[in-house]
């Protein structure tokens, strides 16, 4: 049974004053359980709304999501997730946030607070438990999000660019971190990002999404022997031919919403490995 099953979704936004928009228009994908799945496109091609829409936030135009065979009909402790723009608690410390899905989830505080503290220094917060969210960085806050959803254990991650403002440094420790933690329990990840190289480190399958409105352009299978690290990639054949094919396969469509002139159309650089972005 897959764990994930996306069928012919499509999502329109309507509202007063604004033009319609049709984000996503039949996009097809299913993921087993276990599985390692990125999604890559263009700004605006609806990668987020997607993720929302497994999330259980957004409720798709027509189509349907299920998720252990059932329909998504809201959010669940099943699945985690990281938005795009971290939301954190502004009212709450660093702890009390990362500790939110385990109140909900009824664990007396003392137990709480324990897994709370062992994903902060996972995550490299420790001495920052007792701050708030404003007195934090931006990769401080996206990593207190990250902690935040691992630490209620949920079997499916899903995950909106989580590593896109952190430092070269942090990324690739964080990116290992979460490897392990897949490996280690199983999890079922969808993953967005704009790193090509970051998707072909991390995943099974890499889903590239079609400019907006987005469908699945194809789905690639990364081929690469695990256990995976940075270095190892950098110098393999096999890693550089997914790499090309993958970028060139975005490129076309990071083109193509250029020449539609959507708003959303971004420039980059192959060398960065990201395709330098505005936030929708
Ligand atoms: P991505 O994550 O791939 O950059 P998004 O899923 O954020 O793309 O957005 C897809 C399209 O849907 C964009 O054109 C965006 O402006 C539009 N959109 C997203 N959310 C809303 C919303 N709540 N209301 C209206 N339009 C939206
Ligand atoms: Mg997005």
């Amino acid at each position: 049974m897959s764990k994930i099953r996306a069928e012919n979704i499509t999502k329109r936004f309507e509202a007063k004053g604004h033009r319609p928009v049709t984000a996503l228009d039949g996009v097809n994908l299913e993921a087993r359980e276990g599985e390692f799945i990125s999604l890559l496109g263009p700004s605006g091609c609806g990668k987020s709304t997607f993720l929302y829409m497994v999330g259980g936030f957004v409720f798709p135009t027509s189509g349907t999501i299920t998720v252990n065979g059932r329909p998504v009909t809201g959010p669940g402790t099943d699945r985690g997730i990281t938005f795009q723009e971290f939301a954190l608690f502004p009212w709450r410390t660093v702890i009390e946030n990362v500790a939110y899905g385990l109140e909900e989830k009824g664990i007396p505080e003392r137990e709480r607070l324990e897994i709370a503290r062992r994903y902060l220094k996972m995550t490299n917060l420790s001495a920052f438990e007792g701050h708030f969210p404003k007195q934090l960085s931006g990769g401080m806050k996206q990593r207190v999000a990250i902690a935040r959803m691992l630490a209620y254990e949920p079997e499916i991650l899903l995950m909106d660019e989580p590593f896109g403002a952190l430092d070269a440094q942090t990324r690739s420790i964080m990116q290992e971190e979460l490897m392990s933690i897949w490996q280690q329990n199983k999890k079922t990840v969808l993953f967005v990002t704009h790193s090509v190289e970051e998707a072909i480190l991390l995943s099974d399958r890499v889903a590239v999404f079609t400019a907006r409105p987005g469908r699945i352009k194809e789905i690639v299978d990364i081929d690469l022997p695990r256990p995976r690290s940075r270095e190892a990639e950098l110098g393999d054949k096999r890693f550089a031919e997914l790499y090309h094919r993958l970028w060139h396969s975005v490129k076309e469509e990071v083109d193509a919403a250029a020449a539609a002139g959507t708003d959303n159309a971004v420039v980059g650089s192959p060398a960065s490995g990201r395709y330098g972005s505005r936030r929708p």
